[in-house]
């Protein structure tokens, strides 16, 4: 069995395969495991599907977030706290167990193309560099290579939408409590939010999603420059949207391909979060190709997704105005509800959010009515 991108989804493809003794080779295009520094949030649900494999990633736990929208703030606390990682540690640790279970990683090699002789499936791929190729067998390919996957275009998947993704390094104000996320709604400058993680006492990334890069950048820098913060470091990339569920598995040339994690677009679209989903997405893959079914958990993640993809079509519609309403609406309950359940069990979430304030459900539906996003089929705005 071939892995093809050494990251999160992939390492931890590889580790649940090739723990039940199942011969399996990873193929990382860079040549040495040092993925950029990136500073992520995601619910504990991480540490329930990790365990212990996770900690050495988590630098940080957050128990509080503060939204704000035009002056106004609700602070929503968390019975549970959030995790802050550091990626590269994450994918450092996934790819030891991932060895140590038997797997081979091969570094500097990247996936070129399928071969096209029926007698003999598998990989062409290239070694980085050299520019010489070598053909891999191959019966089964999993393609955890990223938004823009190599393997998911050769396969025939239509490209992902993206949209970049962009945050900054900044020392945090001395009043800063370090267990608080910071969200700002500011819909004129994009449909998505702001945010400021602290990852140390001292330190946070501060950073938004848009749609167009260069505006993306403008708005940070001058998000930056209103609130007087001084980036030490820029981080980014183009992160692939849900705009409906991929299929993960195709045959193609004699040969079982699969995708996880951002090749798949396995990311929540209403906070653009792709760890989790993509583990989910990874363990899903798994079972598919050890018992023959991994249906459930694909199931189960197809909702978890198209759910989030609701509440995005909802928030796209939103003015500041809504934004500001909603805050005001969080009634104890509500908080209560915001504090139990978190987003990726996005189902009971909504559900106890609209039996505590109903008026909630009517704010989202106008959102879902506005410009006829209910019947669009892919991202509004
Ligand atoms: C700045 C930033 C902040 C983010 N913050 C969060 C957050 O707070 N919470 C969250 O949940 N998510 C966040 N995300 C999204 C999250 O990082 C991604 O969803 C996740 O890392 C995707 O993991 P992956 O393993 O699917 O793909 P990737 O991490 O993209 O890995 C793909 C791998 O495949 C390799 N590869 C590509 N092509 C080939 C090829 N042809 N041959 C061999 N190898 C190949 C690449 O080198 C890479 O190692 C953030 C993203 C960015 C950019």
């Amino acid at each position: 069995m071939a892995v093809v991108g050494g990251s999160a989804a992939g390492f931890f493809t590889a580790w649940l395969l090739s723990r039940t003794g199942r011969p399996v080779c990873v193929f990382e295009q860079n040549d040495r495991l040092d993925p950029a520094s990136r500073t992520l949030i995601v619910t504990h649900r991480m540490r329930e599907m990790l365990r212990e494999l996770g900690e050495p990633s988590v630098v940080n736990e957050i128990r509080r977030f503060e939204i704000w929208s035009d002056g106004r703030s609700a602070q929503v606390s968390l019975d549970r706290p959030d995790l802050i990682v550091e990626r590269s540690t994450l994918i450092q640790t996934l790819a030891e167990r991932a060895r140590a279970a038997g797997a081979e990683v091969v570094l500097g090699r990247r996936f070129i193309r399928f071969s096209q002789d029926p007698d003999a499936p598998g990989l062409v791929t290239e070694r980085r560099g050299s520019g010489e190729s070598e053909t891999v067998p191959a019966s089964v390919v999993v393609g955890a290579d990223g938004a823009l996957s190599e393997v998911a275009r050769r396969a025939g998947w239509p490209r992902p939408e993206t949209v970049p993704l962009l945050q900054a390094i900044v020392r945090l104000p001395p009043d800063f409590p370090p267990d608080t996320v910071r969200v700002w709604f500011v819909p004129e400058e994009t449909p998505y939010f702001y945010w400021l993680i602290p990852e140390t006492p001292t330190q946070g990334a501060l950073g938004l999603i848009g749609e167009d890069g260069e505006k993306t950048r403008t708005c940070l820098q001058q998000f930056l420059d209103r609130h007087g913060f001084e980036p030490i470091e820029y981080q980014g990339a183009r992160i692939p949207i849900y705009v409906g569920w991929v299929p993960v598995h195709r045959r193609v040339a004699g040969m079982d391909v699969y995708l996880v994690g951002d090749a798949a677009s396995q990311v929540k679209v209403s906070t653009v979060g792709g760890i989790v989903t993509g583990l989910r997405g990874a363990e899903a893959v798994s079972s598919a190709i050890l018992r023959s079914d991994g249906s459930r958990q694909l199931r189960s993640l197809r909702r978890e997704l198209n759910l989030h993809l609701l509440v995005r079509r909802s928030l796209h519609q939103f003015s500041q105005q809504d934004y500001s309403r909603l805050l005001d609406l969080l009634n104890p309950a509500a908080h209560d509800s915001l504090s139990r359940f978190h987003r990726d069990d996005v189902a009971r979430m909504l559900l106890r959010l609209c039996q505590s304030q109903p008026r909630l459900l009517w704010l989202g539906l106008r959102g879902l009515l506005a410009k006829g996003v209910l019947s669009s089929n892919g991202q509004s705005g």
